[in-house]
């Protein structure tokens, strides 16, 4: 089948084109599809590129809304393949409306993510970057790399799904007591250690609090002026999950008090602007995240905390494999996104 594939960086055309060919040296009939890389993001503006194909593929920060979506109808297009798990930034109700299949990868590597949020927290708390920095000037001074041990510490972790699982996991392994906050409890994760609790107690009682739940109208700025006034003094602040988790704005003023020691941060708000790309030449016209970068306390990455071999692997091949039972006319199961999953 012939795919668009929209938002491509180099790595996504290595580890999509290496699955393509693998399915196509594995032969049988069809094997493997025809891609077709763009660089630009699905939007209004981009859109025309997909005229005339019936797959698209694309990321997090591509756009699925109606107008979109009524264009790619009106230009053919029957599926769109998502490379991640979330699925925000489409309109699920309006593509069923127009008979388009939405196709998505579910689970690729949690471990990816949970590793990539215990590195932040571990760079942050020993400055690792700063230190790093210091010793790249011939300075071996340890004035201001004190850290603390994160044994016997609190953490607090909020959603305990695959990834939050994980985090719990490797925290309880580091001697951590972990408090638990879900809407859904994961009794396993009980009996290991740590012990679910209110969100009021979580905030009051950690040192370090970490974000795994999704982005919903209920978890929109979970992190804001009233949840950080009741943190502990100090505290660590991790996100990997989604940006809007978190009240920017909240954050760089209780950054500037103290009451918010450290931030780390995978994922920010404003992120489909500035995520993804290279902007060395670029004016940036959202000063917040700028804001965030003067401090020493704050460490960023820019979605990354997904990135290994493990995780693009089997993204390419899922993704590959989702378009293929499209194409065959074979159920696509849980990959398959559905209004039944935002209810
Ligand atoms: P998951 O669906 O397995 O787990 C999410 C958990 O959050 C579930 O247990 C759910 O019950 C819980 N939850 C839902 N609403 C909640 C609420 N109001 N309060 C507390 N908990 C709530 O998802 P996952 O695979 O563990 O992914 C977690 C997040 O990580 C997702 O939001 C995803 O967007 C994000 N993610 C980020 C990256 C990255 O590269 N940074 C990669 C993959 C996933």
């Amino acid at each position: 089948m012939r795919v668009a594939v929209f938002s491509t960086q180099p790595y996504d055309r290595k580890f999509l084109g290496e699955a393509n060919q693998r399915l196509i040296n594995a032969g049988g009939p069809r094997a493997g599809h025809e891609l077709g890389f763009y660089e630009s993001r699905l939007t209004a503006e981009s859109v025309a590129l997909a005229f005339g194909i019936p797959a698209v593929c694309v990321f997090v920060n591509d756009e699925l809304d109606p107008l979109v979506l009524s264009m790619l109808s009106g230009g053919e297009t029957k599926v769109v393949a998502l490379r991640c798990a979330g699925f925000s930034n489409a309109n699920v109700a309006e593509a069923e409306r127009l008979g388009i299949t939405i196709a998505r990868v579910p689970a690729y590597s949690p471990h990816a993510v949970a590793e990539h949020t215990i590195g932040l927290m571990l760079a942050l708390n020993r400055k690792l970057l700063n230190a790093h920095a210091r010793i790249r000037e011939g300075n071996s001074d340890l004035d201001g790399l004190l850290g603390f041990d994160l044994y016997g510490k609190t953490v607090g972790v909020i959603g305990t799904g695959r990834i939050g699982t994980i985090v719990t996991q490797i925290l309880t392994g580091f001697g951590c007591q972990v408090l638990l906050n879900d809407v859904q409890r994961n009794p396993a994760l009980a009996n290991a250690g740590a012990k679910y609790v209110e969100l009021g107690t979580l905030f009051a009682e950690s040192d370090v609090i970490t974000l795994h739940c999704p982005l919903t109208p209920e978890t929109h700025h979970l992190i804001n002026r009233e949840s950080l006034a009741k943190a502990k003094p100090g505290v660590m602040l991790i996100n990997t999950s989604r940006g809007g988790l978190i009240n920017t704005a909240a954050a760089v003023e209780f950054l500037k008090t103290g009451q918010l020691g450290f931030l780390g941060l995978d994922v920010y708000e404003e992120e489909s602007d500035i995520f993804f790309r290279g902007l060395s030449d670029y004016v940036i016209q959202d000063d917040t995240s700028l804001r965030l970068l003067t401090f020493p306390n704050v460490l960023v990455t820019r979605h990354q905390a997904f990135f290994t071999i493990e995780s693009m692997r089997t993204i390419a091949e899922t993704t590959l494999a989702n378009l293929t039972a499209f194409e065959r006319g074979e159920p696509l199961g849980a990959n398959q996104v559905s209004v039944d999953m935002i209810r």
